[in-house]
This record gives structure tokens, C-alpha cells and sequence, in this order.
């Protein structure tokens, strides 16, 4: 059967990776979870002090240690699924706190970390057989994507899936918090220049 690019897009925790992981795993395809590179940058900029508790961040500092940013995704064949890894760490956990959510749309505004980002990407996508989710995947990282799917749900909904996801790690919050993050990001998202 011919191979194909997957590319899903839409708001965060909307369940776009709990389809795109389906998905790859019904057609033996890989699945690229772009989020969750951003949020390894995120991490790695908080880990070495370029951001601090305050959101006082140094984003000069970032573009120029971008080099040294290895993000990648390893399979573990116990979960069937990829998991994150930063500079050889597997991170896959940490880059779902609420600090990185915190802090990542600041830094996925950032151009050099989006050019980078997408270059990894469209790389890792070049053979087809592969689905990729994020905002922007239909429309900038793949526009000739085969099969697009735009992905919506109720913010309450939304809201306590982020909130699930963070209590299984044992970081709980009250779900108007994580309801204000998920609608600050959607608002930083949508309104960041336009870059790519
Ligand atoms: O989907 P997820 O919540 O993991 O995405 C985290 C953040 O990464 C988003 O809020 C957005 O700022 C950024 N992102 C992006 N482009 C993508 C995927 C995620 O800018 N393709």
C-alpha cells in the first residue's frame, strides 16, 4: 500500500496524540509528537538557567546554544510507543510539567527554535509513513500532506485531560489553572507573528 504523510493539527490536549499514536501504531507507521520538541527546548532552557522561576529569560543565550539542543524520539517497545529524549535524557515525563506549559509558547515563538524545529521535522518525515501532530503541521511543516485532520474539543474537556495527564505524574493542580494555561497558550499560539 502506498505510504503517506499524517499530518494533525489543533488546539493542545484535544487528544491529538493519543489519536496520532493510534493511528501510527494501526498502520506501522511512526509518530512524531512535534509538541513535545518544543517543550524539550522549553526544558532545556529552564534546566541551564535561560529561563528563570519569574519567566525572566535570557532567548539570546537559547539561539545560541540551539546546537547543543538534541532532541529525538527513541521507541519503547514496553509502551508501543516513542518517548522524548533531550541530549540522550529520556525526558518524555518532565516536558509535560506545568513549568515547561508554562513557558513554552514563549519559546516555540521563538524563530531560530522554529526553523530548527521544522528542518527536524520535515527530516524525519521525508519517507512518508509517518503521523505528525502539532499546530502547525498541515499548514507549514507539511502543506502537501496526503491526509490533514484538524482536531477540536470543549475546553472543560481539554482542561482535565491536561489536568489527568499532569495528577498521573503526581504534580496536581487546580483545574482553572490549568484551564488559564491551556487558554493563554492558545491565545500566545494563535496571535505569534508569523514565522514559517
Ligand atoms: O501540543 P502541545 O501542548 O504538546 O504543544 C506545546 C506547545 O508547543 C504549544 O502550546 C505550542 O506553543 C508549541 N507547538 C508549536 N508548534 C507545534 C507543536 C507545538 O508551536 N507544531
Amino acid at each position: 500500500m502506498q505510504k503517506i504523510t499524517i499530518a494533525i493539527d489543533g488546539f493542545s490536549s484535544c487528544g491529538k496524540s493519543t489519536m496520532a499514536k493510534a493511528l501510527a501504531q494501526k498502520l506501522n507507521y511512526s509518530y512524531i509528537d512535534t509538541g513535545a520538541m518544543y517543550r524539550s527546548v522549553t526544558l532545556y532552557a529552564l534546566q541551564n538557567g535561560l529561563i528563570d522561576h519569574k519567566k525572566k529569560h535570557d532567548f539570546t543565550k537559547l539561539i545560541e546554544e540551539l546546537p547543543k539542543i538534541k532532541v529525538e524520539f527513541i521507541y519503547n517497545p514496553t509502551l508501543h510507543a516513542s518517548e522524548a529524549f533531550l541530549n540522550g535524557k529520556n525526558v518524555d515525563r518532565e516536558i509535560r510539567s506545568m513549568e515547561v506549559n508554562e513557558n513554552v509558547s514563549a519559546v516555540s515563538s521563538i524563530k531560530e527554535v522554529r526553523e530548527k524545529m521544522v528542518a527536524m521535522q520535515r527530516e524525519m518525515g521525508k519517507n512518508k509513513a509517518v503521523v505528525m501532530d502539532g499546530r502547525d503541521i498541515g499548514t507549514n511543516v507539511f502543506p502537501d500532506a496526503e491526509l490533514k485532520i484538524f482536531m477540536t474539543a470543549d475546553n472543560m474537556v481539554r482542561a482535565q485531560r491536561r489536568l489527568d495527564e499532569l495528577s498521573s505524574h503526581g504534580d496536581y493542580h487546580d483545574i482553572n489553572d490549568v484551564l488559564q494555561n491551556l487558554l493563554s497558550r492558545d491565545h500566545a499560539d494563535m496571535h505569534r507573528k508569523k514565522i514559517l
